[in-house]
C-alpha cells in the first residue's frame, strides 16, 4: 500500500513508502478517516474508498498527515519524514529558489529584528518607533542620534555563516542551480560561497557618500566631531547601502527576484514571517511544483500552496540533509 499526496483533485507529487505508516493505516480505521478528512475524495466517502482496489490513499496535506503520525508515534518521527521529504524535493528539483529572512541568520548570532534581543524590540522597549528611527528622514534630520553607537555595539561582531548558508553554497558547488533571494543585509550567503544572491534590502558591507557617491571601506569611514560619518570632500553623509524605512528598493531588484522565483521548480521559504514588503508579492510569482516552509512558527500563506512545513531552525534543518546535486 502507498500513501499518495493529492493536490486538489489531481493525485501527484510523491509517494511515501513507510512500512510503519502502512501498517498503521491498515490497522486503524480511525486514522484512515483522519487522513481522509482533508481530501476532496472524502466527499464521496466510504463507497468511493471501497472502489479503490489499489489501496491508494489520497491526502491533501503532507504536514497534516505527519502531525497525525507524530501523535501516534511520538515526537521525532514526523521530523524525520519531513527531512526525508525535503531531501527528496531538493534532489528532484533542477532550480531551487531560496527565499530567506532574518531567521536564516539567527543561528549565526544575529538576532531577528523582531526577537526579544532584536533591534526593533530593543527600540520599542525605549518607547522608540523603529519605523521612524530607522527611516531615511530620521537619518537626515537627526544624524547624530541615528549614527550613535547602540548599547550592545561595544566592539564589532563579525558573524559567520551557519549550517544553512553552508548547505546552500555546497549544493550550488555540487552543480545544483540555487537562487537565493534574501531580506538580510549581512552577506552571509556570499561569505559561505553562494554565487547568485539577490539582496532585496541592500547590504551592510558597502558604504558610500550620499552626495558624491564615493565609496568608503568600513574601517576607513571618516567621522566629524559629532561622530557622524561624513565625506571630507563635500560633507555628505556616508551610509551603508541598506534600504531604510521610507526608501524604495533598488530599481530592477524586484524584477530580478520575480524572474528567478518564476523560473524555479522548488521554492523554499525560510526564516521569514513574509510580513515585510515585498515578500508576499514575490512568492506569488512561483509556478513550479513544490513549496517548502522552514520557519519556527507555521505561516499562513494564501498565494501558493505549501507542500511541506518544518517548524525547526533553518540551519539545524539543513544540517540533517545530505548534499548531493
Ligand atoms: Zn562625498
Amino acid at each position: 500500500m502507498s500513501l499518495c499526496l493529492d493536490r486538489g483533485s489531481t493525485p501527484l507529487v510523491s509517494i511515501i513508502t513507510n512500512k510503519q505508516l502502512v501498517k498503521l493505516v491498515k490497522q486503524s480505521y480511525k486514522l484512515f478517516f483522519i487522513l481522509f478528512s482533508n481530501s476532496l475524495i472524502y466527499k464521496n466517502t466510504q463507497s468511493r474508498f471501497h472502489l479503490h482496489k489499489t489501496n491508494i490513499f489520497y491526502v491533501t496535506q503532507l504536514s497534516a498527515t505527519l502531525k497525525i503520525i507524530e501523535i501516534y508515534f511520538g515526537g521525532g518521527y514526523a521530523l524525520k519524514n519531513q527531512i526525508e521529504q525535503l531531501q527528496h524535493y531538493i534532489h528532484q528539483s533542477k532550480k531551487i529558489a531560496f527565499f530567506g529572512g532574518a531567521g536564516v541568520s539567527t543561528e549565526s548570532g544575529l538576532p531577528d529584528y523582531r526577537s526579544q534581543e532584536g533591534t526593533y524590540t530593543k527600540m520599542e522597549e525605549k518607547q522608540l518607533n523603529p519605523k521612524i528611527r530607522m527611516s531615511k528622514r530620521f537619518m537626515l534630520e537627526n544624524p547624530e542620534e541615528f549614527f550613535k553607537p547602540r548599547d550592545n555595539q561595544t566592539k564589532p561582531f563579525i558573524p559567520e555563516p551557519n549550517a544553512g548558508h553552508r548547505f546552500l553554497a555546497e549544493l550550488e558547488k555540487q552543480g545544483k542551480d540555487v537562487r537565493i533571494i534574501t531580506q538580510n543585509v549581512d552577506g552571509l550567503h556570499q561569505k559561505a560561497g553562494s554565487k547568485l544572491v539577490v539582496e532585496l534590502h541592500g547590504n551592510n558591507r558597502h558604504f558610500y557618500c550620499m552626495e558624491c557617491g564615493r565609496e568608503y571601506p568600513y574601517n576607513e569611514i571618516p567621522r566629524d566631531d559629532t561622530n557622524v560619518p561624513r565625506c571630507p570632500i563635500d560633507n555628505g553623509i556616508i551610509r551603508a547601502d541598506v534600504i531604510l524605512f521610507g526608501e524604495n528598493l533598488k530599481p530592477g531588484i524586484l524584477d530580478r527576484a520575480k524572474e528567478l522565483i518564476a523560473d524555479s521548480d522548488l521554492l523554499i521559504i525560510a526564516g521569514t514571517s513574509l510580513s515585510v514588503y515585498p515578500a508576499k508579492t514575490l512568492i506569488r510569482h512561483f509556478t513550479g511544483s513544490e513549496v517548502v516552509v522552514i520557519n519556527q512558527s507555521p505561516l499562513k500563506i494564501k498565494d501558493v500552496q505549501v507542500d511541506l512545513t518544518i517548524t525547526e531552525p533553518v540551519g539545524e534543518t539543513f544540517s540533517k540533509l545530505t548534499v548531493h546535486a
